[in-house]
């Protein structure tokens, strides 16, 4: 077996240890001795759907999402909803989880968004949402929990139909009102929470893991449990840093 991993525009969408989170990823797989492979996807390049289970999207200043939204939407729109209509993964973070959505509002301006979900986010007047953050989750194996860091200007309104990656016990969240953080649909999920956010939240790599493998060879992998002494600690740590 093979998890078969496309970082999306990395070189510039990739703030706050989001190539820590794809090694991290790696090593799992090479601990169980599942195979792995990485690849990016820069400007103008186009994605094929069907070569890789789990797409990743990371944190951007304003400035570098400016840079790749058009691109992205002209170049990897169709083959991005193909893939994830078709069952991949797709992990965004921060700067790459805004991109997800309708659009991205900063004053005058409008950055288009994947539309991949089902959502807006508006650059508004005040202080940037940023601190540790806790969240509540049930990704369909009973409740869990996500520990981590945000800090972002933007807030962002999840439509209707939207579904919420989970519940803020600490921390701001999507927009530091509703009390949503995040959004998921099929394997799909989008989230503030960045920084180390999969070394943190080991239990969330293997899902993610799992449903790439999934993918691919049809049936839901068994993942050999590692022994995570360490993830265990840095958690607890998060966990406790956010006061849950
Ligand atoms: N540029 C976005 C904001 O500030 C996202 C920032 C980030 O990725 N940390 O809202």
């Amino acid at each position: 077996m093979e998890l078969r991993v496309l970082s999306l525009y990395p070189e510039q969408m990739n703030i706050y240890a989001d190539r820590g989170n794809i090694v991290f990823l790696q090593r799992r797989c090479e601990w169980r001795g599942i195979g792995f492979s990485h690849a990016g996807a820069g400007p103008g390049d186009a994605v094929d759907p069907g070569a890789h289970d789990l797409f990743y999207i990371g944190g951007g200043q304003d400035r570098d999402q400016r840079m790749v939204a058009a691109d992205m939407v002209a170049s990897k729109r169709e083959s991005l909803v193909g893939a994830v209509d078709d069952g991949a993964a797709l992990l965004a973070v921060c700067g790459g989880y805004q991109l997800l959505g309708n659009s991205y509002q900063l004053g005058e301006e409008v950055l288009p968004g994947l539309g991949l979900a089902e959502l807006e986010t508006v650059r508004e007047p005040g202080a940037r949402l940023i601190g540790n953050v806790a969240i509540e989750v049930d990704l369909g194996g009973g409740p869990n929990l996500l520990a981590g860091f945000e800090n972002h200007g933007g807030r962002t309104y999840l439509g209707a139909g939207a579904q919420p990656l989970g519940r803020v016990l600490e921390g701001h969240g999507n927009n530091g009102r509703d009390g949503f953080e995040g959004v998921r649909r099929d394997n799909l999920i989008g989230t503030y929470l960045h920084g180390p956010l999969l070394p943190k939240n080991a239990w969330l790599a293997d899902h993610l893991i799992a449903q790439a493998l999934e993918r691919r060879y049809g049936t839901r992998p068994q993942l050999e449990p590692l022994d995570d002494a360490f993830e265990d600690a840095a958690h607890a740590g998060a966990r406790a840093a956010a006061g849950a």
